[in-house]
């Protein structure tokens, strides 16, 4: 009891703060995203992603030796196709641009970790993350049709070389198709991380235009979760676990800080947390403004979501979080 017990006493020199510290981050805690698409020399800045490019397989490999320099040794690969078809099947194509990048890549940096994302949203002509079909006279996507589809992606992904493979479409039975396929294919080893809790967010906005995949008619709200649900994604969570999922994802981070504690809590498994696009264009516009110090809040986001129990942080912030904390 004060007097006696004075908690500004190990605030008052910073070693000792540092000392007390309870959340660390470092540059192992990061998972860079990055837009390959095809052509050669190709660099084009994201605009409302300031510092983040689509990227044709030359140039990424620049990308990644800088962030490789600073410390960030992980990173997920988006493809962005040449062609589009009702299906997505571009998806699965061997030479499709998330292969060529990560046979690409796997050459020059053995070092690195390498997930793919896996849906189908970057590959359909209508920007929805599976075929479709009618359900009650409207158009929806046919959850069972995209599972094998699923599959055949991510077997092709780790043929080219993924360690990691990631399936964001919220697709029930994603997990157990995917884990099915990749153990048919020889894959028992590559590891499931799942998109377990990704909400129907307002945040994803710059992705859109990143990997050019807004949906043309609809929007997603029948396969991702309603933002004001919070049990619903424990069962989510238990889903993908029991279907064998490694690591599972909470999607987005900021406004999903409760969630990230409650699954960690609930099941302490290896939890991952995506700080969106749209959390990342919110400090960049801000900072740009004079408004905020751009480092600080960022940094400050970053250990929110690592306090809030994630193991890892899919952050844009990624590169510069790491020069940061040099
Ligand atoms: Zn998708």
């Amino acid at each position: 009891m004060f007097p006696a017990t004075r908690l500004r006493r190990l605030r008052q020199h910073p070693i000792l703060r540092d000392l007390v510290r309870e959340t660390v981050l470092t540059p192992h805690d990061f998972i860079l995203p990055m837009f390959v698409k095809p052509g050669s020399n190709l660099r084009k800045e994201i605009a409302s992603m300031p510092g983040n490019y689509q990227l044709s397989v030359d140039r990424l490999l620049d990308e990644i030796a800088a962030a490789r320099e600073l410390g960030v040794k992980a990173f997920m690969l988006f493809g962005i196709p040449a062609a589009k078809d009702a299906i997505g099947s571009s998806a699965w194509d061997e030479n499709g641009v998330v292969h060529q990048a990560l046979i690409a890549l796997k050459k020059a940096f053995p070092d690195i970790l390498l997930i793919t994302d896996e849906c189908f949203c970057e590959y359909t002509d209508h920007g929805h993350c599976g075929p479709l079909c009618q359900v009650n006279g409207r158009t929806d996507v046919d959850n069972d049709a995209t599972l094998p589809n699923l599959a055949k992606q991510c077997v092709s992904h780790a043929r080219a070389g993924a360690d990691v493979v990631a399936p964001s479409g919220m697709m029930d039975g994603m997990v157990g198709a995917i884990r099915a396929g990749l153990d048919a294919a020889g894959f028992t080893h590559i590891p499931i991380m799942s998109y377990a809790a990704k909400y129907a967010s307002g945040f994803y906005g710059p992705f859109r235009d990143a990997a050019e995949s807004p949906p043309q008619f609809g929007d997603r709200t029948t396969y991702q979760m309603d933002p004001a649900n919070g049990a619903e994604s424990l069962r989510e969570v238990a889903l993908d676990l029991e279907e064998g999922a490694d690591i599972i994802m909470v999607k987005p981070a900021l406004s999903y800080l409760d969630i990230i504690r409650r699954v960690k809590d609930r099941f302490g498994c290896p939890t991952a947390a995506y700080n969106v696009s749209g959390e990342f264009a919110m400090v960049k516009a801000a900072a740009q403004k004079g408004w905020i110090d751009e480092r600080r809040v960022a940094l400050e986001i970053l250990t929110s979501i690592k306090r809030a129990g994630a193991d890892m942080i899919l952050t844009y912030h990624a590169a510069d979080a790491a020069r940061w904390l040099r």
